[in-house]
């Protein structure tokens, strides 16, 4: 093995582990399939273990059927995992995130005791009106309203006949820094980027940022390989494990796979949904489309993913946020 390929610095005794981990709100996409090849190529040069979990944090977007889906479309393209999934097999369940909440209950008491929590009553409204979104991605920076006092707060006592509230983290104006084993060193300001963010939603679900932190540490994730959406995110759960005490995994973010007109594919992108191109190709001619726009491979030829693995390295992958 070539030492770029090694995206962590292993001791003899570490096991490397990566881990897909999909939100069960419809039919994976291509560039769905693209992460998860990526991780589990990573993964299975380095000897590594494979975790499934299923993000189903949302109650109202998620489905079972969408999860067993799934897994059913990573059985076919030959991406299997050790540990995880809808049987909850491996040493450490639940690998569903709709069954651990008494757990990210544990967390967010050890967060509360750090004294940089704060209940907020702020609806979606009341964050739009106060604050615009930022240009380039639509996402929010919240303003701090509900703040306490001595930090730039307003809020003297809970606004009338509003009993359900969010809880949100204190921020430092501070930059983290990490580096991502594609996109090299990032240097994000939290206070810039999303400013106090929510660990709890007013209606009682759980937050990805504080969700992921929890999982990824308890199921001894050392390297978290993603879409490059998720890149800055990255800045957050950095904070949020220094917070918890726990060991920071490895980032490695890889490029959006983009439809013909520029736009990363959603779930919507029905001729890119698993659905579509199950119908039309084999699993060997998807792999393949994929090695070739991850640069493993010279041109689209059918190859199965592990007889991608002797010609799987970091150094290949284009450091593009998307691909077209
Ligand atoms: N559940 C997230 C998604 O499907 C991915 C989260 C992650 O990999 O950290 O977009």
């Amino acid at each position: 093995m070539k030492t770029d390929d090694k995206i962590i610095t292993k001791s003899p005794t570490t096991v490397v582990k990566g881990r897909f981990a999909p939100s069960p709100t419809g039919r994976m996409h291509l560039g769905n399939v693209f992460a998860a090849l990526i991780s589990w190529l990573s993964v299975k040069k380095q000897d590594g273990k494979w975790v499934l979990r299923i993000e189903d944090l949302d109650p109202q977007r998620s489905r079972l059927e969408y999860a067993r889906l799934i897994e059913d479309d990573l059985h076919w393209l030959g991406l299997d995992w050790d540990e995880g999934g809808l049987d909850d097999s491996g040493p450490n369940p639940p690998y569903r995130q709709s069954l651990s909440g008494e757990i990210y209950e544990e967390a967010l008491r050890k967060l509360k005791e750090t004294g940089l929590t704060y209940p907020c009553y702020c609806t979606r409204a009341d964050i739009m009106a106060t604050q615009a979104p930022h240009e380039s991605d639509g996402r929010v920076v919240y303003s701090g309203k509900c703040r306490p006092l001595e930090l730039g707060g307003t809020l003297t006592t809970p606004p009338e006949g509003k009993s359900e509230r969010a809880t949100r983290l204190i921020v430092p104006d501070e930059t983290i820094h990490f580096t991502d084993r594609l996109y090299g060193p990032q240097a994000v300001n939290l206070a810039e980027h999303c400013g106090d963010f929510i660990l709890r939603r007013a209606d009682g679900a759980w937050a990805y940022q504080l969700a992921v932190v929890v999982d990824d540490a308890r199921m001894g994730i050392t390297e978290v390989v993603r879409g490059s959406d998720l890149l800055l995110s990255s800045a957050q759960q950095i904070y949020l494990y220094r917070l918890l005490g726990l060991p920071v995994p490895e980032f490695a973010h890889v490029p959006l796979i983009c439809n013909d007109a520029g736009q990363r594919l959603s779930k919507r992108d029905r001729s890119m949904s698993m659905e579509e191109v199950r119908k039309v190709a084999e699993p060997s001619h998807v792999i393949g489309q994929l090695a070739h726009l991850a640069g493993l491979l010279p041109a689209p030829f059918p190859i199965s993913a592990q007889g991608l693995l002797h010609l799987f390295s970091w150094s290949a992958i284009p450091k593009l946020s998307k691909i077209i």
